[in-house]
Order: C-alpha cells, then structure tokens, then sequence
C-alpha cells in the first residue's frame, strides 16, 4: 500500500508499506507496483480512477517480474495475475493492450498528464 500527504511546504512525504514474509515473486511483483504508485505520485500524475491507475502499476509489475520468465514461480505468478478478475487483473489487460497499440513511453505520458484518452483509454 502506498499512501501519499502533502506538507504545507509543498514538499509530499510518500509511505510504502509491503508484507513481510511473502514468497520473493510475490513481493518482487508488489514492490515494483508500489512503486509504480510513488513514480505516478511524484510526477504529479493527472489521470484519477482506480482502473488506469491500479492497471498502470500493474502493468509496471507486471513487466518487471515477467523480465525473467524463466522462472517457473514467476511464470506462474505472471499467468495468475494477468488473468485474475477486478480492478487489478482488467487494468492491466487494458494498460497492456494501450503499451502493445501505442508503446509504454507514450502510454505512460498520457497517464501522467492526464490525457488516457490520448492512447485509447
Ligand atoms: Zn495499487
């Protein structure tokens, strides 16, 4: 979970919190989308909804673990959580398929700018 508050300075103090004790695939996936939360929030990121931005950082987890396939438990864990239902699972399916039409560079523009509708969203 990531958690953000502003400061009356301007400046944001950003919290990530992440399980202990997860098998390292699984935490290796949640890092990179927590992180992907605190990329979207220090960039001022315009683009509001769950879908968008729950499936931008899954899509960046997504394409991190899935960097070494080769591991069969991030095999699995890749097929698991790109065919899982909800928010997650159809944000992602929808990022992908905005990234495969448009590329990630462009893809990840209009998300922070706030403009998703530029790449099909
Ligand atoms: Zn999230």
């Amino acid at each position: 979970m990531t958690l953000s508050r502003n400061h009356a300075d301007g400046g944001v103090e950003i919290r990530i919190a992440l399980t202990v004790g997860l098998p390292l695939p699984l935490f290796e996936w949640t890092a990179a989308h927590e992180w992907a939360h605190v990329f979207l929030i220090s960039s001022g990121a315009q683009t509001r909804g769950d879908l968008l931005i729950e499936g931008f950082c899954e899509y960046v987890a997504y394409t991190y673990v899935k960097r070494e396939s080769r591991d069969p438990r991030k095999m699995w864990l890749v097929n698991e959580l790109e065919h899982r239902p909800g928010v997650y699972g159809s944000g992602l399916r929808l990022i992908r398929s905005a990234v495969r039409k448009h590329g990630s560079r462009s893809v990840t523009r209009a998300v922070v700018e706030g403009r998703p509708d530029r790449v099909g969203l």
